[in-house]
């Protein structure tokens, strides 16, 4: 917790300079994935020619009032705008695609590249961004795994991967110095025979060096997951066990998941409603596309489930972290125009949770817990299980695709120590093992791989309903310590040149003291700023900022004193 007045402003840190890229030198800079689940993004650089793979958002923790996301920090691409030969996005889930709009926009627009799916995800967030906007996009579909785009010095290659979006495509980034192995997000997907479905052995076939960037969200996860199909059986038995209404909350980007359980509901004669703004688009998408083919008449509005009898009835909604306005917690505090939690009602949520929503998910759980009978958590919908590689995946991965140099990433930092440690346990080369931190400019020359001293800027970005800005850390501070002790408004009336106070000063508190049961403290502070006036010397009335500072520094240091409190002081000087 940050208390007291901020001294360090963003302008003031000192600038890093980055030595320039060397002839012959690829450089590999996540700015983002590294050190969180989200914000994912990777530039890949060589000469005059740069590549990027995912610009994704990562949502806010807990610390972080009033931000609604939080996207990648560019700031080392300005001035190399024009070099950018293209984005490859692998897949639509917004951790990948959910800072496009905005990063595209400063960017300049360079062609974005991806499965259909993806793409027309992307284009649809972007045109909800800024309307208007979506005519800028300069989309390149992949429209089979043997596509080869070229993109300046870069060759893109792509395979398959199994994630729990449709469409989501691993990515090969060949330069002149080696060639990079992305997946993405990616699982194996394992029979009960052990029998995996996908097989990666052709990648370490790639031009060499290779090294291998792996996601490895699942990477204390041990045993196999369940198959698609047998997730897809438990779903169904779940739905069709349910007494009463079932709402299940996942993520919006979830497509896949909603497709089964639209397929479950048929099964069942069941109806189902989509409820979340995002969540409503991305299926809307998924049916142009003819990913999802609900029957007519099979989704409703939410708004009509109450035409139905309770056991017809599936709501699919937002807010499986907890989200303060999505769906479920709109449900589960009572503010849903049409929804309240019933005692008979089967709620399935996402129970894996980001890190940093812990408390929470676990409010939301409870609230949850004390309206319905039937809470059900699990792998059932879990995009954060079920959709990535375990530990045995990872070593099948290495096993198979023999990179030279691995690099896990696409987690928190955990993770991606702990499946540093397993790679090495299994066998892998200590030294050609790599854990980078978000920032890190990682360079590959003549077979060498090297981490440069220096590190990009990688600082928040955050974005809220009044804009975007990387000097928001002042604005998120001030929330922290409005949040923590409140504020105090100090003001006074000033005779202009006369050096008078025209009456007393007025105090308005909130959040800090009642006060009412304080009065003698607020007696204290009018004491203290007549005083100050009085003192001060007339001449310097011009400049009211430096009475304003002084009431700020000075009753702030003395509420201080009486309270151990760090209050706000807002002063406000008008003169007359
Ligand atoms: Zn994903």
């Amino acid at each position: 917790m940050v208390r007291g007045t901020p001294k360090v402003r963003e302008s003031s840190r000192p600038k890093v300079t980055i030595p320039g890229l060397k002839k012959g030198t690829l450089r590999i800079i996540p700015v983002g994935g590294c050190e969180e689940v989200g914000r994912n993004m990777t530039i890949y650089e060589y000469e005059d020619d740069i590549v990027i793979l995912d610009m994704g958002l990562q949502f806010p923790e807990e610390n972080m009032p009033g931000i609604d996301y939080i996207v990648p920090n560019i700031r080392y691409l300005k001035g190399k705008e024009k070099n950018i030969r293209g984005v490859v996005f692998s897949h639509g889930h917004l951790d990948h695609i959910g800072a496009a709009p905005l990063l595209l926009q400063q960017l300049g627009y360079p062609p974005i590249i991806s499965r259909p799916l993806t793409l027309a995800m992307i284009k649809d967030r972007q045109e909800d961004f800024q309307k208007g906007t979506a005519k800028n996009l300069k989309l390149m579909t992949v429209k089979g795994m043997n596509d080869r785009i070229k993109l300046g010095a870069f060759t893109i290659g792509f395979f398959q991967v199994e994630h729990s979006i449709m469409d989501s495509i691993g990515t090969i980034i060949e330069s002149p110095e080696g060639t990079i192995l992305h997946p993405g997000d990616w699982t194996m997907e394992r029979e009960a025979d052990d029998t995996t479905h996908v097989h990666y052995d052709h990648l370490k076939d790639v031009k060499r060096p290779s090294v291998l960037m792996l996601e490895s969200l699942g990477s204390i996860k041990e045993g196999r997951h369940q198959t698609h199909h047998e997730l897809y059986e438990t779903l169904h038995e779940v739905m069709s066990k349910a007494p009463g209404r079932i709402i299940i909350a996942t993520f919006s980007s979830q497509v896949e998941r909603v497709k089964w359980v639209i397929q479950a509901a048929k099964d069942l004669h069941k109806k189902v409603a989509l409820d979340g703004y995002s969540m409503k688009k991305n299926i809307e998408i998924a049916k142009e596309l003819g990913y999802v083919k609900p029957a007519k008449g099979r989704l409703i509005d939410v708004h009509k489930t109450d035409d139905y009898p309770d056991n017809k009835v599936v709501v699919v909604c937002t807010g499986a972290q907890g989200e303060e306005n999505a769906v479920l917690n709109r449900i589960t505090s009572g503010r849903h125009r049409s929804l309240q939690l019933r005692k008979s009602d089967t709620v399935i949520f996402s129970s894996s949770v980001i890190p940093g929503n812990e408390r929470t998910i676990q409010k939301l759980k409870d609230n949850i817990y004390r309206q319905s009978d039937n809470v059900i958590h699990g792998d059932l919908m879990d995009v954060h299980v079920s959709g990535h590689g375990t530990r045995r995946d990872i070593k099948d991965m290495l096993d198979q695709v023999k990179p030279d140099y691995y690099m896990p990433v696409y987690a928190n930092h955990f993770f991606l120590k702990e499946a540093e440690k397993l790679a090495i346990d299994h066998g892998f080369p200590a030294d050609k093992v790599m854990v980078p931190d978000n920032g890190h400019v990682i360079e590959l020359s003549k077979g060498k791989m090297k981490t440069l001293k220096e590190k990009v800027p990688t600082d928040y970005v955050f974005v809220d309903g009044l804009g975007v800005t990387d000097s928001q850390h002042i604005v998120l501070r001030d929330r922290q310590a409005l949040a923590e002790d409140g504020m105090i408004v100090i003001i006074a009336t000033l005779q202009s040149h006369a050096g008078k106070l025209i009456q007393n000063p007025d105090i308005i508190s909130r959040g800090f003291v009642f006060l009412k049961d304080n009065k003698k403290l607020i007696e204290d502070i009018r004491h203290r700023v007549k005083k100050m006036v009085h003192e001060s010397d007339p001449k310097n009335w011009t400049d009211t900022d430096s009475i304003r500072n002084d009431i700020r520094d000075k009753i702030g240091q003395f509420v201080f004193t009486k309270t151990g409190k760090r209050p706000m002081v807002l002063p406000v000087i008008i003169e007359v």
